[in-house]
Parts: structure tokens; C-alpha cells; sequence
């Protein structure tokens, strides 16, 4: 009896796996094809301030395909990583916000306005060409590189501390501004964050999601905010779903802040509303 089960439970696993191997290779075709097809696009969250006053736009990837309908980039950021195309991607999403940075910036932006966040992978920023090709897209589109702002992850800045903080600090001489994107997540570097240009700290969302049941939280975003302030850095926290939560952080000394209830992030068009209309977020949108 249970051999039989456990000849099932085997079967029935290796018939799962081999639908996840199937997925995958679905993925990993289809991946493939998606820049070629026109089938990314760039959506931008509004970044506030205490005031609800816009201060910045992070730029996020959509990969909507025909057969598969939308993919998350939590989904096929892995992959391709994986499987070598982010550095096609990631020149991809840094030339589109950099084109569209450019179309703003002509635009005239409200002084508040720092600019775009872009998220760099670890792989796309440890390739030998990295800085040539941002220098390179710099180039072609002319925004003023004081409006950009590369996301990073604490994971890249332990491992090669030289060529990264060289690399870095080459950016920085033209202006571009980093953050350190789902900080209190990787590797607790505090003592290597000293090394490297960084003007931000982006505290990760599940610290917000449970800043009122989970007091650690609490702590560490306390921690965070004073570590930021003394280190002379700003701090952005993410993921704020609630105007309970955006008081907490206010109160914890928080200023800068990203989430649904500002806004989810929105597609070019109402980004340049937002921007033209010098929107006070929350936005709600006004029928007639
Ligand atoms: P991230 O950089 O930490 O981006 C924040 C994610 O949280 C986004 O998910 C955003 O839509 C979501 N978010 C914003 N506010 C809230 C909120 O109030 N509540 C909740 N539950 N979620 C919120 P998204 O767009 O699905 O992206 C997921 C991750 O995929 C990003 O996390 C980033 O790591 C990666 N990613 C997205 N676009 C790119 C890209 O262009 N390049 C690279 N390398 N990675 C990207
Ligand atoms: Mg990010
Ligand atoms: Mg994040
Ligand atoms: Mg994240």
C-alpha cells in the first residue's frame, strides 16, 4: 500500500516537474523573441513626498505576450538572467527610460522632480561594458544624468568591492545618482556601504507590510531611517499600501515613499499627465 503511494506520489511529482520543464522552455522561447516582437514596454511608478508631491518615477519592465499574456518580471527577470538575455533587456529598459526621460526633460520638469529610477541587474551591471554602454545611451538621448538614478542590490556590493565601487564611482562623475534597492533584505553589508557612491536607500516593502503587527519591523525601519540620516543618505520606502502605514513612516522620520496608495505604477501617458498636471498624490482620478 504504501509503495503503491509512493510509486504515485513519484510519478505524480515527475509528471509536475516535467511541466515545470515544459513552462520553462516556453518561457525561455518566447523570452527570445519579445524584444524583436515589440512585446516590452515601460510603466512608471510615482516616488512622493511627505506632501504627496512627485520627487521621481521608478521605471518598470511589462512583458506582455500573445500566448502567454503578461509575465511578471519576479518571472522572467530570473530567467533571463539565466539564460544570458538580460543584457539585451536590461540596454533595452535603460535606453526607453532614458528616451523617455529625455521627452520630459524637454517638457520642463517641476522643480520636486528628480528624475527616473532604473532597476540594474547584478549581471547587467558585473559586464565588463556596463559603463560605456550607460555613457553610450547618455550619449544618444542627452538627458542630464543628475536625473538618473540606477536601483542596485546590496548583494552586488560585497562580492568584487573594487571593480564595483570603480564602476560606480565613474557613473558618479557624471551625476547619476544610486540606490540601494530591497535594502534590510541581502547581505548586511553596513560596513561596505561607506566604500560607494550611494544617495539612497530603498527600504523593502515587506518591512512596511508589517510595520503595525510585527514590532522587528518596526525596529528595522526605525534603524534604517537614523542609519540613512547619519550616513547622510536619503531614504525611500517602498510597497506603502495604506495612509496607516504612510504615518508610521512620517513618524519614524520617513520622507520619501512609493506604493499603491500613492499609485500603482501607470503607463508614459499618464506619467506625463502627472507630470503637466503637477499631481498631488494620492491620485484619484476625476470622472467628467
Ligand atoms: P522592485 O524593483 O523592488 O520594484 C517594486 C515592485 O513592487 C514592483 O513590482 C511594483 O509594481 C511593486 N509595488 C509597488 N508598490 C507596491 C505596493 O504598494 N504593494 C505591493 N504589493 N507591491 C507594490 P514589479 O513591477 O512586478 O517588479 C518586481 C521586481 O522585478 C522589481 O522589484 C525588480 O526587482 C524587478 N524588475 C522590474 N522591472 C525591472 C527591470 O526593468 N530590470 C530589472 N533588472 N528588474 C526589474
Ligand atoms: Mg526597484
Ligand atoms: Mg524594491
Ligand atoms: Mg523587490
Amino acid at each position: 500500500e504504501a509503495k503503491k503511494k509512493g510509486r504515485n506520489g513519484f510519478r505524480f511529482y515527475r509528471q509536475e516537474m516535467l511541466q515545470q520543464i515544459t513552462d520553462l522552455a516556453i518561457l525561455e522561447k518566447a523570452l527570445h523573441g519579445a524584444i524583436h516582437d515589440n512585446e516590452f514596454y515601460l510603466v512608471y511608478q510615482p516616488q512622493v513626498n511627505n506632501y504627496g508631491v512627485l520627487i521621481g518615477y521608478e521605471a518598470l519592465l511589462r512583458w506582455f505576450n500573445p500566448e502567454l499574456g503578461f509575465v511578471s518580471p519576479a518571472r522572467f527577470i530570473p530567467v533571463a538572467e539565466e539564460i544570458g538575455l538580460i543584457y539585451e533587456i536590461g540596454d533595452w529598459v535603460l535606453e526607453n527610460a532614458c528616451r523617455q526621460l529625455r521627452i520630459w526633460q524637454d517638457m520642463g520638469l517641476p522643480p520636486s522632480f528628480e528624475g527616473v529610477a532604473v532597476n540594474i541587474s547584478p549581471y547587467q551591471f558585473a559586464q565588463e561594458g556596463f559603463v560605456n554602454s550607460v555613457e553610450k545611451v547618455m550619449e544618444s538621448t542627452q538627458i542630464d544624468p543628475s536625473l538618473l538614478d540606477l536601483e542596485i542590490t546590496e548583494g552586488m556590493l560585497v562580492e568584487n568591492i573594487a571593480s564595483v565601487a570603480e564602476k560606480m564611482w565613474r557613473l558618479k562623475e557624471h551625476g547619476i545618482r544610486f540606490s540601494i534597492d530591497d535594502f534590510g533584505t541581502g547581505y548586511s553589508s553596513l560596513r561596505y556601504l561607506q566604500h560607494f557612491p550611494i544617495n539612497q536607500l530603498k527600504i523593502d516593502q515587506t518591512f512596511v507590510r508589517d510595520l503595525s503587527s510585527d514590532p522587528n519591523s518596526h525596529v528595522i525601519t526605525n534603524t534604517i531611517v537614523s542609519m540613512a540620516e547619519h550616513m547622510n543618505l536619503s531614504v525611500l520606502a517602498e510597497g506603502v499600501e495604506s495612509t496607516f502605514e504612510k504615518a508610521i513612516l512620517e513618524n519614524i522620520g520617513c520622507t520619501r515613499y512609493q506604493g499603491y496608495y500613492f499609485s500603482k505604477p501607470v503607463k508614459a501617458d499618464l506619467a506625463t499627465l502627472f507630470l503637466k498636471d503637477n499631481e498631488v498624490f494620492p491620485f484619484e482620478r476625476q470622472d467628467a
